[in-house]
């Protein structure tokens, strides 16, 4: 039996509808840990370079790491996992609450979902009783909805995740929702649920996790929860979450205002952390093993529409759907937010790009006759509300953003591409890069496209100035290995980036957890590295080459200058975000074109990779030696 694992995986075809369980190998266990690994690992080798993300080839992995269910620093998340269709290469999505251990509790380590099921089905887990199960009577309803009556019909110890109409209408920023506002929210894998027919998974699991020390990792974590009960930034977390930061954010220079026209929106009062604890907030929550409980449930009574229960609204949302789209309450940030997740559509998309469709009205690019007599202003709930029920439901100019913002810009015309924050048809996350250039390579090279949570550089770009281009390039490779780890083995990164944990205790209970005394940081980090080239990999496989010519944002980003506020003046050009790729392409050991090269490739066990590249003359040119990029790749000194 392998130690700190489920112990199992299970197959199932949904065209046959036919189940596999079976035991999980601890070769690849050791190997790929789990999580955001275990999906890089099945997508590239399973999924032709061809196949359609919506179609019956791609694969939907669902998978816990290591960590998950076991009593750590918060080892509550579970990953989800498909070739996206908005980036139409590797996609995946953490959730936390309580699903991810629950499937460990099942003995569950790994589901992979293939085929397209004939009829609607959710996916019951109940200990070993597996069932592939009707889902007629669910199909329809808003993600909360049939998470509550499954658990009505089921029992209320089942743990649900379930897509909403948005994932039924693949629309390809849909999310997967658990847990009553908790979100696997990008990269569209709520899409490929739907295109696979797929409401909801339901699970039960009554077991228990073995484990290899029990006593020893009980006393580490026992130590790590007294140290961290009194570090200074535990209190403001637990009584803000994430939305203290619209502020702050706002105050620096990189708060999303009107679609990232600018960096500082005047209103930011009514939207940060206070109004949110003082006029909206219920109670904390929390996911399982947590005690920082950063979650806030709160609940938002708005003229004219229903009273409505949320989790949040915590920053991406305070900001892509707060001043980015001229909200300037917090109720009515927190209406959106559910909304959104009522619906199923990731709440940062959604923001983003009806932000983006915003500025096109108001320019004139979006005509009133284009959205069916109404109008889409800065602040208007009713016209939000409008313009996500005609992307939901695809009608007319809804059909265009139903494919991503990306496309939509393209159907637009009329300039409308320098004005739609992206990269790789990922909407960007909350926070301008012009006012934090590492932010914003951090985008541009990204494996799902420009998401924050693979390096988070804020305060580093602080620290190191906000105008210095050179010399970040490393930080930013260090922390694509760092942050995603905790994806792979599916514990909350906030521990180790909010009150310091280390990167080191994290591995001290993975090995206590599994008696893997042997596992290192290192193994850690080059696993992620792996990862790393590995998904570059399969995106040029699918897309083309070179690959610099997908590293690039939308030309705002390295256009215009901020025109207002605290950020006032901070502006990129082209050849300051070449400089940028030239150094990390060279610390990545790519070639100058963005591919990978057979060295680094080889240096990381992905010969099959190299190959697989040079059969398609993707391969890259190494520009450096290979040593000399190697020296810092795991911890450069800036840290
Ligand atoms: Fe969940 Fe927040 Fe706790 Fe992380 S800190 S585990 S996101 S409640």
């Amino acid at each position: 039996m392998i130690k700190g694992f489920g112990g199992n995986q299970l197959r199932i075809d949904l065209t046959t509808g036919e189940l596999a369980r079976t035991p999980l190998d601890e070769r690849f266990a050791r190997e790929w840990l789990g999580g955001r690994s275990f999906i890089a690992k099945i997508l590239y080798d399973e999924v032709p370079r061809d196949a359609d993300p919506l179609g019956f080839e791609n694969r939907l992995v669902v998978t816990p790491g290591v960590m998950s269910g076991n009593f750590a620093p918060s080892g509550s998340k579970c990953c989800f996992g498909a070739v996206s269709p908005l980036s139409n290469g590797h996609g995946d999505s953490t959730v936390g609450g309580h699903f991810g251990p629950e499937l460990k509790f099942a003995g569950l380590d790994l589901l992979v979902f293939s085929g397209i099921a004939p009829k609607p089905v959710y996916l019951l887990i109940d200990d070993a009783k597996i069932e592939l199960r009707d889902a007629a009577k669910y199909w329809g309803l808003g993600t909360m909805e049939a998470e509550q009556m499954l658990k009505e019909d089921l029992g209320e110890d089942f743990e649900i995740v379930a897509i909403g109409p948005a994932g039924e209408n693949l629309i390809a920023f849909s999310c997967i929702g658990h847990d009553w506002g908790r979100q696997a929210g990008r990269c569209g894998i709520g899409a490929v649920m739907g295109s696979k027919r797929l409401k909801a998974i339901a699970v039960r699991g009554t077991g228990k996790v073995p484990i290899h020390d029990l006593k020893a990792l009980r006393d580490s974590t026992m130590a790590i929860i007294k140290r961290t009960a009194k570090h200074p930034n535990m209190a403001p977390w637990q009584k803000y979450g994430t939305a203290m930061f619209v502020g702050w954010s706002n105050q620096h220079g990189v708060y999303p205002t009107h679609n990232f026209q600018t960096t500082y929106f005047e209103d930011y009062a009514g939207i940060d952390g206070q109004p949110l604890v003082d006029r909206i907030l219920v109670s904390n929550k929390a996911c399982f093993g947590c005690w920082m409980n950063c979650g806030k449930y709160s609940k938002v009574s708005l003229p004219g529409k229903p009273t409505v229960f949320v989790e949040g609204p915590e920053y991406e949302t305070g900001s892509l759907c707060g001043g980015n789209c001229g909200f300037n309450t917090i109720e009515q940030v927190a209406y959106v937010n559910w909304l959104c997740d009522h619906v199923g559509i990731d709440t940062m998309s959604g923001g983003g790009f009806a932000a983006f469709a915003m500025e096109c009205y108001e320019k004139g690019l979006i005509t009133r006759e284009q959205l069916e007599g109404h109008e889409l202003r800065w602040g208007s709930i009713d016209d939000f509300e409008h313009f996500i029920d005609m992307i939901v439901h695809r009608r007319g100019i809804g059909e265009w953003f139903a494919r991503g913002a990306k496309y939509a810009a393209e159907q637009i015309g009329g300039g409308a591409e320098r004005l739609v924050a992206q990269v790789k048809g990922q909407g960007m996350s909350g926070y301008d890069g012009r006012g934090a250039p590492a932010m914003l390579l951090s985008y541009m090279t990204a494996d799902i496209g420009a998401h924050h949570n693979r390096a988070w550089t804020i305060t580093m770009d602080e620290d190191l100035g906000k105008t210095v281009i050179k010399g970040k390039a490393k930080v930013v490779v260090y922390l694509q290995h760092i942050r995603p780890f905790f994806d792979t083995v599916s514990c909350c990164r906030l521990f180790w980036g909010e009150v310091d944990v280390t990167a080191e205790e994290h591995i001290d209970a993975i090995k206590l957890m599994t008696g893997w005394s042997d596992f290192t940081l290192e193994e850690a980090m080059r696993l992620s590295d792996r990862i790393w080239n590995l998904n570059r990999a399969h995106y040029l496989e699918r897309n083309g080459g070179p690959g610099r010519s997908f590293d690039y944002p939308n030309a705002r980003f390295y256009e215009e200058a901020v025109p207002s506020g605290p950020g006032k003046g901070a502006r990129l050009t082209m050849a300051d975000l070449d400089v940028m790729l030239d150094e990390y392409y060279e610390a990545r050991g790519w070639g100058k074109d963005g591919n990978p090269s057979r060295e680094i490739l080889a240096d990381l066990g992905l010969a099959d990779c190299a190959a697989n590249l040079q059969k398609r003359g993707l391969l890259g040119e190494l520009f450096a030696p290979l040593p000399a990029v190697r020296g810092e790749r795991y911890k450069p000194k800036a840290f």
